[in-house]
């Protein structure tokens, strides 16, 4: 007796809407003391007191809002400085100006310097405001002055609440000293339970100076362990002007360092993605790249193609439903997936960088399971979405897709 297989598979191309995207730029450790032998009349030289020149491209590029990352004014943070040097550079992008605290702003005492002159952007030291859809969060690494930055401090405990009051949100995060680090100051274990509760409320994106130095690293937890879908993704922007120093010993999961150019951390932000990139002092573009955000579901995604596209699927069996949930097995652009059991594999998806050969990224799956399935595939960069109907009790041709995603 033959059995009709009941086969049905379907590719559907949905194009997300037209959603507004805000560019944002970040960078710290910027204007030097008026009384510099290197400030040259604020032009600096070559090497040295780069902040008209670091100033001069963020306004070229135009930003919706600009993130200082601390260490804004050497040497003491002192108000007469910002006043002069900072004002005449930076300070000419005005309102936009999203400021943290570094410890040079401290060695004027209780950073009355950079209080006085950022007035109520400062805020109390830390403080969040929403922007393209996009959720900031600035905080104050200086941890004997802020109250403490461990697990219970008032500033802990304020960005708990934040975060919990804005969940679902893509979330970027910054404050001065670095959780990780390759450059002069290393890696910094004050910084844990930031970096943990910003990991628990769902947060995406941590930015950080100190180190004079430009770094960006893969997707992490708290402690340094690789977590490509629920990660935070660090960048070190230390090149807004005063000096670059080198590299001294390398941490995990650093993936980009750039130590020759000043330059600034350019971000497009839009509602469930963003890209980056650093521009030179030159103008050119040393390091980009795209990811979506982690989303309130990210524990049932797999990403894959660098972080660029999100894989989830849902499953019905027997009246029930659920996701999806990323084995332990998974390269930079094949995972597997399992629906009840994480010994038991269900599906393999795969996305294959075919920009060279065909200007396409290409969806390969197939699956080990007779359960029903609805596999969906988002590209973070631009929001296009790709799903795949599986019946129950049917037999999945693989899929072998070449044409699944445009490249750009
Ligand atoms: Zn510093």
């Amino acid at each position: 007796m033959s059995r009709a297989i009941v086969f049905a598979i379907a590719a559907i191309w949905a194009f997300g809407p037209a959603v507004a995207q805000v560019t944002v730029v970040a960078a710290g450790d910027i204007a030097c003391d008026p009384g510099d032998s290197a400030y040259n009349g604020g032009s600096g030289t070559p090497a040295l007191c780069r902040q008209r020149a670091t100033s001069d491209l963020a306004m070229a590029l135009a930003p919706d809002a600009v993130l200082l990352l601390g260490d804004n004014q050497y040497d003491f943070g002192a108000l007469s400085a910002y006043q002069t040097a900072f004002a005449t550079s930076w300070g000419r992008l005005g309102a936009k100006l999203r400021p943290a605290p570094g410890n040079h702003e401290y060695l004027t005492a209780g950073a009355a310097g950079y209080f006085a002159y950022f007035g109520a952007a400062a805020a109390n030291g830390h403080y969040s405001f929403d922007l393209g859809g996009w959720h900031f969060v600035s905080l104050d690494s200086n941890c004997a002055q802020a109250g403490g930055c461990s697990k219970g401090s008032p500033q802990e405990k304020w960005l708990r609440q934040d975060l919990a009051a804005h969940a679902g949100m893509c979330t970027l995060a910054y404050w001065h000293h670095p959780r990780f680090s390759s450059g002069l100051h290393g890696d910094d274990a004050a910084y844990v339970s930031f970096w943990q509760t910003l990991q628990e409320g769902g947060a995406d994106v941590v930015l950080n100076g100190h180190d004079h130095d430009y770094e960006r690293f893969a997707p992490q937890d708290a402690f340094g362990t690789a977590e490509p879908a629920r990660g935070l993704r660090e960048f070190v922007v230390g090149t807004g002007g005063r000096e670059l120093r080198p590299f001294v010993q390398i941490s995990a999961n650093s993936v980009r360092r750039l130590v020759n150019d000043f330059g600034v951390l350019r971000l497009r932000l839009r509602a469930g993605g963003y890209d980056w990139q650093f521009v030179t002092e030159k103008g050119t573009v040393a390091d980009g790249g795209s990811a979506p955000c982690q989303g309130p579901e990210g524990e049932t995604a797999l990403m894959l193609a660098d972080g660029r596209f999100r894989i989830s699927a849902t499953w019905r069996h027997d009246g029930l439903a659920g996701s999806a949930r990323p084995g332990p097995e998974a390269t930079a652009s094949a995972g597997v997936m399992w629906f009840f059991d994480s010994s038991n594999w269900e599906l393999l998806v795969k996305v294959i960088d075919g920009c060279a050969l065909n200007g396409h990224y290409w969806l390969f799956a197939s699956a080990t399971t007779n359960v029903g399935f609805t596999l969906e595939a988002v590209d973070g960069q631009s929001g296009r979405e790709y799903r795949l109907e599986q019946a129950p009790d049917a037999v999945m041709k693989p899929l072998q897709d070449t044409s699944a995603f445009p490249c750009d």
